[in-house]
């Protein structure tokens, strides 16, 4: 049956890191271990990494795992040193269907809508592209085509990361702060002016 849609099919998830535009896990990393690469991916320097574990909490994909033995954070490195080489990512090589691919994300991305027109056309009306462009995880270096709700396939609907909460909650902290402030000034006038007052 495949993916015709008339007949049962397989669905298949990854739980790859999708190397997110905005990564919570490097936004939370507090050594600098975790660094945006030249090619666009996100990648641990194990010989930086203190093993807090903040970026496991802070994956919004539940993607970081720690090492049993020395506690330090891994996930998939997006082949970091075959690119480096010039090579791709050994997965999409790998991969004898070519259901992974690899490339410039703008033509990725073109070319998944193509693929689910085409699926439309063959009467999968379901089939969507997973790349959270709307949400602060702001899109995907390693994105989806799924079919019918991506929680089926661990994807959650609407991923944020956790900093944003985070931003918000110092920005009203500040606003507090000032408010505070404004009323010890008005506490320290009144004072001011009660013992003014009495000096008279
Ligand atoms: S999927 Fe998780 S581990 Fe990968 S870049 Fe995004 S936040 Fe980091
Ligand atoms: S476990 Fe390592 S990579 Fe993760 S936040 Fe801590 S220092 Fe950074």
């Amino acid at each position: 049956g495949g993916n015709a849609g008339e007949h049962n099919s397989w669905s298949f998830s990854s739980d790859v890191c999708k190397h997110c535009e905005q990564a919570g896990c490097l936004e939370a990393c507090p050594t600098g271990s975790i660094v945006r690469t030249e090619f666009g991916g996100v990648f641990i320097q194990p010989d930086v990494c203190n093993g807090c574990g903040y970026c496991v909490t802070a994956c919004p994909f539940g993607v970081v795992e720690r090492n049993e033995k020395d506690g330090r954070a891994f996930k998939c490195t997006f082949c970091y040193d075959r690119q480096k080489v010039g090579l791709q990512p050994a997965c999409a090589k790998a991969c004898p269907t070519e259901s992974i691919k690899f490339g410039e994300i703008e033509d990725l991305r073109r070319e998944a809508q193509s693929r689910v027109e085409e699926l439309h056309r063959r009467g999968m009306g379901d089939a969507t592209i997973y790349d959270p462009l709307d949400t602060s995880v702001e899109g995907t270096h390693a994105f989806f085509i799924v079919r019918g709700d991506p929680r089926t396939y661990n994807l959650p609907p609407a991923p944020e990361v956790p900093t944003v909460y985070l931003k918000k909650s110092w920005r009203s902290s500040a606003i507090a702060a000032g408010l505070l402030l404004g009323g010890t000034l008005v506490a320290f006038l009144s004072d001011g002016a009660r013992h003014d007052g009495r000096a008279r």
